[in-house]
């Protein structure tokens, strides 16, 4: 081991990673519309880059002390942490000439996070300086990096020895590139969402009382909130970025093949009663609808029928089938989805007067593997949705609380997420 490891190893200890976050004065911030944890949370990351230094701040519910390491080629400096909540509400970019060229963050595996900073130019890292939480603001981890010669940072980099023999096995993983390493853009475990604007094309959805037309509202809420998802490092897909009919099943293989975390269908509802009004979110279920839901089914289903697409047997029986498979992890995290995002919407937009979360058989929502929700945004029906739905401030404000509700779900699950093996190196 290098003598710059052994220099400040010593002094390190981790903090287990079951503290109570409770106890923290830090951990106010992360009550916040935050998933109850017993797991220390990485509030913000900040970046204060001087003429011949840069200093990487993390801000924590707790005081953790990372163990800090090198690893050359390519070059960067690593943060070895307990397992922890990556809830970043600020995360500097790196500047054009910093030290830092780009960060990423994520569970390495059970029980341990890692930050990996990739660097310009060869650094030394400090050993990390805890502060306490001041002006409203968590723990302070502060890393400073100041220029050496690339000789030397070779001398000191490489896996601390208790790691070496355990990383070896991984190697292959380690290799793989990165995405957006070079790009200077943050990375996180990334989740792929599939969004789906419904209908399009031939078929036009419903229509407003102004002449709104639920295709055009569907589309470019879908781009709103694929924009917003991207901004918070999600892999997006849309079944369609045009106006153009996709088959109903079409949408749901893209799911699929998309490996899709999640896929979310935009629609907007109309009613005979113009009093109707408010946003309603489904899953799916093949019994237990209600009426109303099952009607609303059997409108959006008719979709394929309006556009034209031709529906043979086999198309139903296997859809019979990929239900019969519809395993109740997916149907329970689709409902975990559901109520997040009737949590999120109810916030900023009004909602269906009871039962905002219902289920019935939607045929884009057939995934077998693919947690999936319907959400009517709204009533075409009923002139103050009309007059909303038309609205861009109401469409993104509305597509930022469909992004929140993503977040939201994924909270709990992203520290546990196997994906993040590869990113934390
Ligand atoms: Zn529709």
């Amino acid at each position: 081991m290098s003598r710059f490891l052994v220099a400040f190893l010593g002094a390190l200890s981790l903090v287990p990673a079951g503290q109570a976050v409770a106890q923290q004065p830090g951990a106010q911030r992360a009550a916040t519309g935050k998933p109850d944890s017993q797991l220390p949370v990485a509030l913000s990351a900040h970046i204060d880059e001087q003429p011949d230094r840069a200093r990487l701040v993390l801000e924590l519910s707790d005081p953790i002390t990372p163990r800090v390491f090198t690893l050359a080629n390519p070059d960067r400096v690593v943060l070895e942490m307990p397992e922890m909540l990556w809830r970043l509400q600020a995360a500097d970019k790196p500047g054009r000439n910093s030290l830092i060229r780009s960060y990423r963050y994520g569970q390495f595996r059970a029980g341990e996070s890692r930050l990996v900073i990739d660097v310009n130019a060869p650094v030394v890292p400090s050993a990390p300086t805890i502060l306490p939480p001041q002006h409203g603001a968590g723990f302070r981890v502060v890393i400073e990096l100041t220029p050496t010669t690339q000789a030397k940072f070779e001398e000191s980099a490489g896996w601390p020895s208790d790691l070496r023999r355990r990383e070896s096995a991984a190697i292959e993983v380690a290799s793989i590139p990165s995405l957006r390493a070079t790009t200077g853009e943050i990375e996180s475990p990334r989740k792929v969402i599939v969004i789906d604007a419904g209908h399009g094309g031939i078929d036009a959805g419903t229509t407003g009382v102004d002449g709104l037309r639920e295709k055009d509202v569907v589309l470019d809420e879908a781009m709103r909130l694929a924009k917003a998802l991207e901004t918070r490092g999600y892999l997006v897909h849309l079944t369609r970025d045009a106006d153009v009919y996709i088959p109903l099943r079409e949408r749901v293989k893209i799911a699929r093949s998309a490996n899709a975390d999640l896929f979310i269908s935009l629609h907007a509802d109309a009613n005979p009663d113009a009093r109707i009004s408010g946003a309603s979110v489904y899953t799916l279920s093949e019994r237990g609808s209600s009426r109303e839901a099952a009607a609303l089914a059997r409108k959006e289903n008719r979709s394929d029928l309006v556009a034209g697409v031709h529906l043979s047997g086999q198309d139903d029986k296997v859809s019979h089938i990929l239900i019969e498979l519809a395993q109740r992890g997916t149907m329970s995290r689709s409902a975990h989805f559901a109520d997040a995002l009737v949590r999120e919407l109810s916030r900023t937009t009004d909602m269906i007067a009871r039962d905002a979360h219902r289920s019935a058989a939607f045929v884009v929502l057939k995934a077998p593997d693919v947690p999936a929700v319907l959400v009517e945004l709204g009533y075409l029906s009923n002139t103050r949705d009309c007059r909303e739905l038309g609205e861009e401030r109401w469409r993104t404000r509305t597509a930022a609380a469909i992004a929140a509700a993503v977040d939201r779900h994924f909270a709990p699950e992203q520290s546990a997420s196997a994906a993040a093996l590869a990113i934390a190196r």
